[in-house]
């Protein structure tokens, strides 16, 4: 059944929590409360409730200290853990700045892709209206040409 986590903090880590603050995983949430099966049997250990999957997160329940009993240490902690939330946060704020940056990239090539199809449309359009132009004149001037002629053989005839 349920094993004991993996720590993935030496058993030497400590977390610090305030007083109602309630442990939490890596992943951000409550993290589970139970008691080991395997080592140290019967005592009582937190861990990402996700587990096997997850954070990993795992701290034995005397390893959690809670603030306002211990003020100097566990106040160090908060702060470490906070300073690596923000920088989990610019990170993440990064990665997306960064994804947002590639699909405007990718979004002005395709504009200049458009751009440049548009460009060639309209060239494309103006050949036409070139030829169409040709093919009136022509007509006309067949049309000229042909009663031209008719009027010669008429005034021959
Ligand atoms: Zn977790």
């Amino acid at each position: 059944m349920q094993g004991t986590p993996q720590s993935r903090s030496s058993s030497s880590n400590t977390i610090g929590v305030g007083r109602t603050d309630t442990v939490r995983c890596y992943c951000g949430i409550p993290a589970k409360y139970a008691a080991s099966k395997r080592t140290r049997i019967g005592d009582k250990y937190y861990g990402c409730p996700l587990w096997p999957r997850g954070c990993g997160f795992f701290m034995w329940e005397h390893n959690v200290v809670v603030a306002v009993n211990d003020n100097r240490g566990s106040g160090s902690t908060q702060m470490e853990e906070r300073v690596e939330k923000l920088i989990e946060e610019k990170t993440s704020m990064a990665e997306k700045l960064c994804k947002l940056k590639v699909k405007r990239e990718k979004d002005a090539e395709e504009i200049a892709a458009l751009r440049q199809q548009n460009r060639m449309l309209n060239s494309d359009c103006a050949k036409h209206a070139k030829k169409e132009n040709f093919f009136a004149v022509a007509l006309i001037v067949s049309w000229l040409l042909f009663i031209f002629v008719i009027t010669i053989i008429m005034n021959l005839a």
